[in-house]
Order: C-alpha cells, then structure tokens, then sequence
C-alpha cells in the first residue's frame, strides 16, 4: 500500500546530527526514517519539515536555511530513489520513473519573522506546507501548549488567542500561492481564525482526536475535525504516544507506549465524526520518542493489517494511507 507521511523532524535530527560529528545521511542511518526504510515501507511522497524551536535558534530564518541546504544537499545525492515534489504532477512524474517524493514543509511559521517576502521567499525554494505556529508564539499568532515542563500530555487548550493581523496576512497569501496551511501546533482561537479567513483545504498535519485524549490540546477536537472535513482537509495520525492515549488510562505498572491498535482507534473516530476522507498519515517520526509498536517507516504494513482486521475497506485504507493527502495536494498545490 502506497504511503504519504504528511510529517517528520527527520532533516533536523540529520542536521544536529551532523553538527555533532556524526557521519549520517538519509539514505540509511539509525532513525525512524531513511530512504531504505521508506522503501520498504512503500512510501509515495514524505513530507520533510524544517522543523525550528524558536527557544533555541536566535536566528530562525537563517537556521531554516541552513535545515533547507541539508535537505537538497540529501535528496541530491539520492536521485536514483526520491526526487523534490512541488506540484501534484511532480509526484506523478516521480512515482512513473520508480521513485519516491519529498515534499518540503515548515514547522514554525516564525521562521519568515512577519515578512511576507520571506514567506515568498519559501515557497519559491520549494515549500509547500507550513505550520504557522510550533509550541512558542510568533508574529502569526499562538500555539496550543503541551505543559512542556511536566506532563507532555495535559496542556491548556488556547481558545481566546488566535491570529494576529500578520496571521491572517499570511493565510491569505499562502492560499493565493498555492502553499498548504497546516494548522497542527495552533491554538484553538487560531483554528477558528484559519477557518474564517481562508477557502481552500488546508490541513493537521500531525494531530488526533482530543475526544480520545481529553487534556491534549494538540489534538483535535470534534467541531475541528468536522470543519476540517467539510473544508476538504485532512488530519493526519500522530504516532506519539501521549496523543494517542492518556497516561492515566494505562494500568498501573504498565509501560506507556505508542501502539498501532490507538492509531486505528483514533482513525475510527474520526471517520466517525468527520468522515473517512478527512484522515491521512503525520507520523511525527523522529520528532517523537518512547517505545513505539510501529518502529520504523518500514513498519507501515503493520497499520494497514491492523486496519483490515479492524474491518476498513480496501478502499477505506487507500484513502488513509494517501489518496485523501494526494487530493488535497492535487487542489491546493495545483
Ligand atoms: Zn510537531
């Protein structure tokens, strides 16, 4: 079964890798991605985000940059299995030639600090995705934040914060451009703004169902997924462990870990609440830890079996693992 993975950290754990003396490349290395894996996996399209903390970098626009040359500077050297993907076309045209297609995405829309140039800027160089906030506020408006200092699960949901003018600026031009906006990270009065201030698609990239998580803003609530889904948009499965099931849900003395039967049972809600066409694939690979049941992009048959015991159509599952992705790129991205 084809793949598209609408999200992973997997260019900047390569590049800090690097930066710390390690030889690693992205065709084979220890991460939860690589080419090989993909391939195995049978993967069609991942989405690579430039993924910035702005508590980190003094210079995120910069910093993006230099995420951005590690990127080319990989799929250059593996032309023979992945090719860039700007357009629906390119995938297309990559998939007829036997090979797989980046797509290249933003996670921290304070990476353009305000400038629409910049954000211009991106997407001639390739990006097609953005989200416009990570766990920090920025020129474009306010995240839903995880309690970062205890538990990584129960965080305030952000209702009365959403876009700021420049937000709402940049939606608009983003949607004009042809870039996806993806709204994973935002705060809830940010969602609610994105609604009301574009027309097009748009996207969670890597998000589930708050209603199966209650406490974890980063999720989804009911009413989202619902304007979500009549927007045309898809959210995309989180593998991470504390948006797929409440710690306190466990039993006691059992080891919190993220498995494959929460995966399904949050793509059942949301086909409950939305519709089988609104869910798609946002792994967060290599941006998450804890011990995972799907490993590796190599794993992904486990999810499709565990899928068709749990009773999805073929169709159904083609649809999750990347035709309702592929739609909304073949729409937004032209
Ligand atoms: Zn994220």
């Amino acid at each position: 079964m084809k793949v598209i993975d609408m999200h992973c950290d997997t260019i900047a754990e390569i590049h800090a890798a690097r930066a710390a003396g390690e030889e690693i490349s992205l065709r084979k290395n220890r991460l939860h991605i690589d080419l090989e894996k993909m391939r195995r996996g049978d993967y069609l399209v991942q989405n690579f985000a430039l993924f910035v903390n702005l508590a980190e970098h003094e210079k995120p626009f910069e910093y993006a940059m230099d995420l951005l040359d590690t990127f080319y500077v990989e799929v250059g050297r593996n032309a023979d299995l992945i090719g860039t993907a700007r357009t629906f076309e390119d995938i297309e045209n990559n998939r007829k030639n036997g090979r797989m297609s980046a797509l290249l995405t933003i996670e921290e829309g304070g990476v353009c600090q305000g400038n629409p140039a910049y954000l211009r800027d991106f997407y001639r160089l390739g990006v097609r995705m953005m989200t416009l906030t990570w766990n920090h506020p920025n020129e474009l408006g306010w995240p839903n934040r995880l309690n970062l200092e205890g538990s990584a699960t129960i965080g305030e949901a952000d209702a009365e914060h959403g876009l700021t003018e420049t937000g709402i600026e940049f939606v608009r031009e983003m949607e004009r451009l042809g870039m996806i906006v993806d709204v994973s990270h935002l705060s809830d009065g940010g969602f609610w703004d994105v609604v009301r201030h574009t027309r097009k698609p748009f996207v969670a990239s890597h998000s589930n169902c708050r209603a199966l998580v209650p406490g974890c803003p980063r999720d989804l609530t009911d009413d989202m997924l619902r304007a979500l889904a009549e927007r045309g948009g898809v959210a995309g499965i989180n593998y991470c462990i504390d948006f797929l099931r409440s710690p306190d849900e466990w039993p006691d003395g059992e080891r919190p870990r993220s498995r494959i039967c929460d995966m399904v049972r949050h793509m059942k809600h949301m086909k409950q609440v939305g519709g089988i066409g609104c869910i798609g694939l946002g792994s967060d690979f290599d941006g998450i830890g804890g011990e995972l049941e799907m490993k590796t992009a190599a794993d992904l048959p486990l999810l499709e079996a565990q899928m068709r015991r749990e009773g999805f159509t073929e169709a159904e599952i083609e649809a999750v693992f990347y035709k309702n992705v592929l739609r909304v790129y073949r729409e937004v991205l032209g």
